[in-house]
């Protein structure tokens, strides 16, 4: 059993998770504990006298991300954000793209998921992947009752998964790269640490489209480079969530925000001399 410091690190992780998911698919499920959505219930339904910190504290534990954990007692505006909104009324979607993080992620819309044709191929590559797109759509599951403690939060896992593998199919399409244009004109995906790119604000990629392989990066427009996201909670995120495609394809749709290559450079000077390059 995995504690949530064991599975702090990202992608390397999540790939254990992964094989330990893979391993619980060919078990029986035990026939003990609650289900699925008995547990979410419990957890919307806790004593009104805990905050709502504690609430997304609790709910975040069990989705098994040490980032989360990592800083309990740090109180911030993103996560009183947060909690203010996890009530009944919010989707799993909602909740899963507002917690902290995962401010890259844009809401999927939920008719694109109910699409077959739209998760083609993605069984394959999810474990648990029924259980997870019910618990994606919010869909009461009637297999949850099986599952030990243990076994939901691997579903939870898998959630999370499929969630970025729809995700980085959803971005490509008009509706979807409208979703994420809405983010990139409020900064939602931070700007270039470059000087001379004067805070021209990036865009999310990924250095592969194979899960696992990498974290995501930013990519600056201007000078047409990649950089870390500034934030490590972000920095911890899966690259394939977003593909290697995506902005450039946006750039593409968009071509008005393309912007002017950079027309500084950097001089590196030695007591006020250009350094002779050989
Ligand atoms: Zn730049």
């Amino acid at each position: 059993m995995y504690s949530h410091r064991d599975r702090e690190g990202g992608p390397l992780d999540r790939k254990r998770i992964s094989d330990v998911l893979d391993k619980h698919l060919e078990k029986s499920p035990s026939s003990t504990s609650r289900g699925l959505n008995s547990k979410d219930k419990e957890r919307s339904s806790l004593p009104s006298t805990s905050t709502g910190k504690s609430q997304l504290d609790h709910r975040s534990a069990s989705l098994s991300k040490a980032k989360y954990s990592d800083e309990e007692s740090e109180t911030d505006s993103e996560e009183s954000d947060v909690s203010g909104s996890d009530g009944d009324d919010t989707s799993w979607i909602s909740w899963f793209c507002n917690l902290r993080g995962n401010e890259f992620f844009c809401e999927v819309d939920d008719a694109y998921i109910q699409d077959d044709f739209n998760l083609c191929g993605l069984t394959s590559q999810v474990p648990y992947y029924d259980y997870a797109l019910d618990l994606i759509l919010d869909v009461e599951s009637s297999h949850g009752d099986m599952f030990t403690e243990e076994q939901n939060e691997l579903v939870e896992s898998a959630a999370e998964m499929l969630y970025g593998l729809i995700h980085v199919r959803y971005i490509l399409t008009s509706k979807g790269m409208s979703a994420m244009l809405e983010k990139y004109k409020s900064y939602d995906f931070g700007r270039c640490p470059r000087v001379y790119c004067c805070g021209q604000p990036c865009l999310p990629v990924g250095q592969s489209d194979i899960p696992r392989s990498s974290t995501v990066k930013i990519y600056c427009p201007k000078c047409e480079d990649i950089y870390y996201p500034r934030s490590k909670y972000q920095g911890n995120m899966d690259g394939a969530y977003f593909g290697t495609t995506f902005p450039h394809l946006f750039l593409m749709t968009y071509g008005h925000l393309k912007p002017q290559k950079p027309t500084q450079n950097y001089t590196p000077r030695v007591f006020g001399f250009k350094i002779h390059k050989p």
